[in-house]
């Protein structure tokens, strides 16, 4: 287990809106600007999604491959890219951006209602995934929105496809999936497997959820994601000013209760990224 809390933030996701949050990145840019503020205020990996002109979600690999460039030029950040896409998007355009090979990128372990949405992800289509960033020396990220996602990501380790140590995300309040409560929280940590090494990393969406898993896991020795892609909020009813805002802060509480915030490197070295 890591000592220190790695802060991932997670920028602009798929669904969140400028008209929602005014400083949304959406450029390649934008991207490298709030990357770079996270990293300053003490984020170690950064979860990206790209967005075209408009600002809608993008699986452009060109997209994908800017905004890498322009984050590398100005930071040492590491960069997860995200493989859940947006919904409707196809396993082969949320999978392209992989072939590129960023450090870590993420990897959805179950299908899940998202509010009126599915979003679809079959064991074949895992295994697919898992293969890819085998091969791509990419560090898989699970992200688990329910327990049997926790299962589904042990059946890939038990199938070797996905080498230790392991990551996993425990994503809480997406409507249709698991509350973002410390019940739910503590259901999906008890369904990890005990035999190997693994890290895990709360991710709470919506103002409340945001304000109480991040922080809580932390605590409980995982590590915490914040960001405009799970909540756009500073405190309740007022909108963050930035990533980096929500970045501060939760790296503010973790260092007050005595604990270290983790480095890229320090990433790095853990899960052996290049
Ligand atoms: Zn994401």
């Amino acid at each position: 287990m890591l000592k220190k809390v790695m802060i991932t933030a997670a920028i602009s996701g798929a669904e969140t809106t400028r008209e929602q949050q005014p400083a949304l990145p959406v450029t390649p840019q934008e991207m490298a600007l709030a990357a770079k503020a996270c990293r300053e205020a003490g984020a170690s990996i950064i979860h990206l999604h790209a967005r075209d002109d408009a600002g809608n979600p993008t699986a452009s690999v060109a997209r994908f491959a800017q905004c890498l460039e322009a984050i590398r030029a100005v930071t040492d950040v590491v960069v997860e890219f995200t493989t859940g896409g947006a919904i409707g998007m196809s396993d082969d355009e949320r999978l392209a951006p992989v072939a590129m090979g960023p450090e870590m990128a993420s990897l959805d372990c179950g299908s899940v209602n998202f509010a009126d949405e599915i979003l679809p992800n079959s064991l074949p289509s895992m295994r697919r995934f898992a293969t890819t960033m085998l091969e791509k020396g990419v560090k898989p990220t699970f992200e688990c929105f329910d327990v049997g996602h926790v299962y589904n990501a042990r059946i890939l380790i038990a199938e070797g496809l996905v080498k230790p140590p392991y990551h996993f995300t425990f994503v809480l309040g997406v409507p249709g999936a698991m509350p973002a409560t410390v019940e739910a929280l503590l259901m999906m940590k008890a369904a990890l497997p005990t035999d190997v090494e693994l890290e895990w990393t709360g991710i709470g969406v919506g103002g409340r959820g945001s304000a109480l898993i991040p922080p809580v896991s932390a605590l409980m020795g995982g590590h915490a994601r914040v960001g405009f892609e799970d909540n756009v909020y500073f405190t309740r009813g007022v909108l963050a000013s930035s990533n980096a805002q929500l970045v501060a802060r939760i790296a503010d509480t973790i260092r007050a209760y005595g604990k270290e915030v983790a480095s890229p490197d320090d990433v790095r070295a853990r899960f052996g990224l290049r």
